[in-house]
Parts: C-alpha cells; structure tokens; sequence
C-alpha cells in the first residue's frame, strides 16, 4: 500500500511537471519558442528518466531543413554535428513508416528491432544508444516530426505508466509544434507578400520609367533598366528580343550582360528559328526553362551544344504576345551557377517584359504612323509637281510640234545642200527627244489619255520577259516567277508594260557586272490601316507586281527621291530621271501605288501594286493589247515621205506588225490587190502622187469591204470625215504623232471590230 502511495505520489508529480511545462509553453513568445523547447526536452528527458531527448521537426516547405532539437545529459555525446546536411529522417525507413501512420515504437533493447529495421540497429548501435522510445508528433492525421527518447547507460523496460505521462509530454510538444508552425506560416506569407508588393513597386517604376520616354530614348531607357531586371532575376545575362508587328524576321535585341562574362559567351539571344526545340515550345505561347543543360531532352541537340559551348548553365525564355501575336522575347541565362526560376520570378519577369515590350510596341506604332505621314507629304509633294510638270508639258507640247513641223518643211527644201540639211536634222532629232520626254511628264502628270481593262497577270509578265529580254546582256539573268493563281488586274497594257520594262532596264543598270533580275507577281491583302498609310484610294485585295535586282542598291535618301521627274544618279546623257516618275503616274493612275525597298550595296525591289480586278464575266482569258494588234499582224503601208515612212514603219514593227511598205497611192494600189487576201490593215496618207489615199483605199475596199483603213495627214480637212463616213471601219491620225497616238488610233481601229 506504501509503494501504492508512492507511485501515486510519484505519478502526481510527475503529471504537475508536465502541467507546469505546458503552462510555460503556454506563456512563451513568439520569438522564444525554439529556445522553450529547447529548455522543454531538458525537462522532458528528466520526467522521462533518459538521458537524451530530442525533437524533429519534418519541414514545413519543401527545400527546407528540418528542424532539429536536443537535450543531453552531462556525459552523453551531442549528435548535433551529424545533422547538418541532412534534412530527412531518412536513414531510419523502418521507424518512419510507422511514425507517419501515428505510432509510437517502443524498444527496451536495440535487439527489439526486427530484420527489415538493421538500419536503425546499425545507427542507433553506432551510436550507444541502448534503449529508446519515438513519438509521433501529430497534427490533425498528419505527422509534424518526432519527439525521442534515449538511454545510453543502460537498457530498460518502459512501463504503461510512464508511457501514459510521456504521452502527455507529446501532446505539449505537438501543441507548441502546431503554434509554431502557425506563426512560421504567418510569418512567410507576411514575407510573400511584402515581396509581392516589391516587385509590385519595381514594376511600376519599370513602366513608370519608360512611359514618359519619347520613341527615341526608348532604346536607351530599356538598355538602363536591363542590369536592374537581370538582378532581379539573379542572372548574368538578360536579352529583350522584340519582333516588328509585320515580320518576324526584323527583330530588335537589347542585351545586358554581366561584367567579366568572356566574350565566346556572348553570342547574343537565341534566334527565332535556330533552335527548333526551344521554338516550339515559344510557338505554343509556354515558357522554356532549361534550370541545367543535363535536364534537356536528348532531341535539343542544338539547344544544348549553344548553352555548352557558351558555357551557360542555366536559362529561361519567356515569349510575348501582342493582340495575339508573336512579338517578343525575354531571356535570362546563368554562366557562374545553376539557377531554378519559380514561379513567381516567371510571372515578375513576364510582366516587365511586357511592360518593356509594350513601350516598344507603342513605339513602333509611333514610327508607322510617323512613316505614314512622310509618306503622304510625298505624295502631296508628288501631286504638285505632277501639276506644274503637266501643265508646262503641255504648252511644251505644242512648242515643239511647231518647231518639228518646220524642220521637216525646211529640210524637204534643202535636199541638195546636205551640210545645212545634216544640221537641221540633228535639231529635228533633239526635238524629238525633248518630244519623248514631254510624253514622260505627261505620263507622270497623268495627262495621257489611258486603256483601262482586265489584264491577266501571267500573261503581262511574259510579254514583258519577251519584250525586254533584247535589251539585257548574256552576263543578266532575268527569271520570271508566276504565281499559281490566276490574277488580274486593270490597267493599260501598253503603259504597263512600259513600266515594268523601265524597272528591269533600272536594274539591268545597277548591275554593271551582271547579276539577276526576278520579275513576279503575289496576292497581298490590304486592310484599311495599311491603305490609309500606303497612300492606296482603298482597301482590299491586290497584286504585287515585282522586279528584283541584286545590284548596287540605293541609300535611304536616294530611295526617297527616286520617283521625283528629273531625279537621276546617271551621268548625264545616260539618264533622265523620268523613268520612274513616269511609272509613278501610270501606276497611280491604275489607283495602285509604286514603292521600293532598298540597300545600299544590296539590290533593290520595287514593287507595282495594282487592285486584284477579275474580269466581271467569267469569260475566256482575254488577249491583251499587244496580243490583238499581233493577231492582225500584216499591214500595208503607204506614205509618199521616206522618213514618215520609215518612222511609221519602225513604229508597227515595235509593236510586232508585219509590214508592208509602199511609196506611193499607185503602188499601193498594186501591192495591196496582190495581198489582199493575207493583209490586215491599211495605214495610207491621204496626200500623195498618182493616187491620193482616199482613192486608193476605196480601190482596196471594193473587194475587201471589211480592210480596216487608218487614213494619216498632215491637216485635218473635211475630206476624211467625208470618206469615213463611206467607209465601213476607217480612223483617222493627225501628224505629227508618236507611238502612242498611233496605239491609241490603231486601238480604236480595232476594237470597233472586236465582239
Ligand atoms: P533614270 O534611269 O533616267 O536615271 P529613273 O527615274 O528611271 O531615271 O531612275 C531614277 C534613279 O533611281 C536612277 O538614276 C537610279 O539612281 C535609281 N534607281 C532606279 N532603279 C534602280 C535600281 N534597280 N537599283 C539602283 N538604283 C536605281
């Protein structure tokens, strides 16, 4: 009964010791706790009657050491050195399972153990351990670590009493446990969120810095906040890569790296493309994150030989999307060590360099709508000189019809002082020259008379080729690329061609050494935006008419200037500077627009867009101009004036009639009643010797009633308007007239007669 007293009495205070440290426990600060526990083991291992006491605490966060606390008795060896490093109860598999499911393991004696634990009885031996106890501390059904107990003097048996107190003594250490980890928790998301708000503050100085910014300190501005977000970053090196709205190809990179990084390893951002691995992952709009080059797949090959031979260790891309489309990139890289990028250093990162992209964005904006501008000042510009070109082409005009006139008249009467007769020509030939470009201005200024109608493109291209290809040397190649649709557009044949003609014979100039020409056609889409900023009357689908050269090129201020009259970079003689202002007004007047891109030193591409206009009815391809008047191909000729004739002549010839020469009516007569079968056409001066050219038309008319008859003069007379009338299909041309008068009246001709 006395033990029973004892063991009562014992049990009571044993049981107010362990009322007194949990009401300590109680009473702790926050910042006390982990020396309360501390001083609580103590207590706890002399309730216990052990000799050490310690506590685990399995981490709360992953990445995080465990939290590890002891009590030893004087005489018994810490085991503090051994936990460093180790952040698992690891070793000790056997007791772990059971501790997890919420166990305690009692063992008098090491030999307590069963086979599968020779783990723990290696370590716990190792260690002198000879008997022990482990609690499971628990949270809720969970497992928060392991209070234990050990004697190393000798072993002994642990009673159902002393079990039931230590229980007790669990349940305070869990309890403190469970308030510590509380406050562990509070105090993080505290630190989260203060960092969130840092990064928040950071970001807004980052956009705040760069809004102010005008587009031409932009650069600079995103250059001076790289080091700042590399930083934040923890890396190296830090590349903003922002693609143009309209291709992928022009891009702009902003790079910062580290000081002392060497220079093999500073071979700038990963281009698009390069890297088909990490493209494709971009492409889909994910982050590509390579934490070590270990970790990538083996089909990275390329990914991985860049960052190796580099000797970057770790890097992370983050791709960018502007109103759903590719256009930027962020990258960081690690050189000195490996670094993992989390979640929310991706989301800081993504953010800045949306805001760094942004800026670059509205910048860009900011530089089309400033190109836009310029570019309709031009055609303003383009507009006034085409006014005042015309207008003194026109009176220029009329000058020089005069002084042909005379030539002409004054050189019929010298045919027998040929000194005189030879210098009057020159003029007369000088003033043809001034004609042609007369003919250029008005073009340019948009005063001729145009062909409107459906032109298939293919067709336009390969006349062209035809066309053109006398006229380039055996060291030019001139390739022509059709598209695989059927295209059309409107727009006059002849003018055209002459522009395109002009453009390859540009090129075949800026190509002294020989090179290649390519002439092609593609469908292009234009919205109303990009109508507006191309100066085009309207929107809509179109067809890109282009000649290539890889010749000289030009520099941006002779890009400018190129379709201004009189513009040229050729010595004088060699150019007039119409050519392409003349193509200017021609194209313009389709409602299409003429433009070039150029370098220097590499080639130049100008581009013809016209409106897409097919044929309203679906009929068989129409053949052009060119086509038609060849299909009429034979024509007799009959002009009493040899240099009439033979300017004449030279003319049909160009535009691929086969010709027929006479001299006189009387001739004509003659030759014309011997073809009369095979000729397509009739062209006669109506003045002549031995038969005017009205008799000899009404002569041929008899039997081929439907002979298209073209009646030339030098003065209009009432005559013509007589015969015509009489006649079934005849035209009449005023002289003088040059090669488009004469298309014009030929046309005409023609098409009276076309279904
Ligand atoms: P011209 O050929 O009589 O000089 P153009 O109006 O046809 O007149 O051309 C004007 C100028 O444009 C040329 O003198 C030349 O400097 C430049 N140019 C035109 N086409 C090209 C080209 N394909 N490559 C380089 N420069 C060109």
């Amino acid at each position: 009964m006395g033990s029973g007293m004892q063991d009562l009495e014992r049990q009571l205070a044993e049981e107010r010791r362990v009322a007194e440290l949990a009401r300590e426990f109680l009473a702790l600060e926050q910042t006390d706790i982990e020396a309360g526990i501390e001083r609580g083991l103590g207590e706890a291992g002399h309730i216990a009657g052990v000799d050490r006491c310690y506590l685990v605490a399995v981490p709360g966060s992953q990445g995080r050491d465990a939290d590890r606390y002891e009590w030893v008795d004087a005489g018994v060896a810490s085991r503090r050195p051994h936990y460093e490093g180790d952040t698992t109860l690891g070793q000790f598999q056997w007791v772990s399972d059971r501790l997890r499911r919420g166990e305690a393991v009692k063992l008098a004696r090491l030999d307590d153990l069963p086979p599968e634990a020779a783990a723990e009885h290696e370590v716990l031996g190792r260690h002198g351990v000879r008997s022990c106890l482990f609690f499971p501390l628990r949270s809720g059904a969970a497992t928060m670590g392991v209070l234990g107990f050990e004697c190393h003097r000798q072993e002994r048996d642990w009673t159902q009493r002393q079990i039931a107190i230590l229980e007790l003594v669990v349940e305070v250490f869990a309890s403190v446990l469970r308030r510590k980890r509380d406050e562990d928790a509070r105090v993080e998301s505290q630190r989260a969120l203060q960092r969130q708000l840092a990064l928040a503050k950071q970001l807004a100085d980052l956009s705040r810095h760069l809004v102010g910014f005008r587009p031409e300190q932009l650069a600079a501005g995103i250059r001076e906040k790289l080091p700042e977000l590399a930083g934040l970053a923890r890396a190296d090196h830090i590349a903003l890569t922002s693609f143009e709205p309209r291709s992928l190809k022009a891009e702009e990179v902003y790079e910062w790296w580290q000081e002392g990084v060497p220079a093999e390893s500073r071979r700038g951002a990963p281009r698009h493309g390069d890297f088909p691995y990490a493209t494709e992952i971009l492409g889909q709009g994910r982050v590509y994150h390579v934490p070590s080059v270990a970790g990538l797949p083996a089909e990275a090959i390329a990914e991985r030989v860049d960052l190796e031979v580099r000797g970057v260790r770790s890097q992370l891309t983050i791709p960018f999307f502007s109103t759903r489309r590719f256009s930027g990139l962020l990258t960081v890289e690690c050189l000195s060590r490996e670094h993992t990028w989390f979640e929310e250093d991706i989301t800081l990162l993504r953010l800045a360099g949306e805001i760094l992209a942004g800026a670059l964005f509205r910048m860009h904006a900011a530089e089309e709508l400033l190109e836009s501008q310029t570019l309709l000042l031009q055609s303003q510009k383009m507009e006034a000189v085409g006014t005042l070109a015309g207008g003194i082409a026109h009176d220029f005009n009329n000058q020089l019809a005069v002084m042909l006139g005379n030539a002409r008249f004054v050189l019929e009467g010298l045919k027998d002082q040929p000194d005189i007769a030879s210098a009057l020509g020159d003029i007369e030939r000088a003033a043809e020259h001034c004609a042609r470009l007369t003919e250029g201005l008005l073009a340019f200024s948009r005063r001729q008379p145009v062909e409107d109608r459906p032109l298939e493109v293919a067709r336009l291209l390969h006349e062209v080729q035809g066309l053109v290809s006398p006229l380039l040397p055996a060291s030019i190649h001139l390739k022509l690329l059709v598209s695989e649709t059927v295209d059309w557009i409107r727009a006059d044949a002849i003018q055209l061609q002459q522009v395109l003609i002009n453009l390859i014979v540009n090129a075949r100039d800026a190509m002294p050494e020989g090179g290649n020409i390519t002439l092609c056609s593609r469908r292009r889409q234009v919205g109303h935006q990009e109508a507006a900023g191309l100066a085009l009357p309207e929107a809509g689908l179109f067809i890109d008419l282009m000649v290539a050269d890889d010749g000289l090129g030009m520099s941006p201020e002779v890009a400018r200037r190129v379709f201004e009259p009189f513009f040229t970079t050729k010595e004088v003689g060699a150019g007039t500077g119409l050519g392409l202002a003349t193509a200017y007004g021609i194209v313009q007047q389709s409602r299409g627009r003429i433009s070039v891109e150029s370098e220097l030193g590499c080639g130049a591409t100008f581009h013809v867009l016209l409106p897409s206009a097919p044929p309203e009815r679906a009929a068989a391809p129409r053949a052009s101009v060119v086509d038609e008047l060849e299909a009429r191909g034979r024509v007799l000729l009959v002009e009493d004036e040899p240099a009439v004739r033979r300017v004449v002549q030279r003319m049909l010839s160009d535009m691929g009639f086969f010709v027929i020469e006479a001299q006189d009516g009387a001739t004509g007569l003659r030759i014309g009643r011997e073809r009369l079968a095979t000729l397509d056409l009739l062209i006669t001066d109506l003045t002549m010797p031995h038969a005017s050219g009205i008799e000899l038309a009404r002569g041929l008319l008899i039997e081929r009633p439907d002979l298209p008859v073209l009646f030339l003069s030098g003065h209009s007379d009432g005559r013509v308007e007589r015969v015509s009338g009489e006649l079934e299909r005849a035209g009449f041309l005023q002289k003088p007239f040059d090669v488009s008068d004469l298309t014009a009246a030929l046309r005409m001709l023609i098409q009276s007669d076309s279904p």
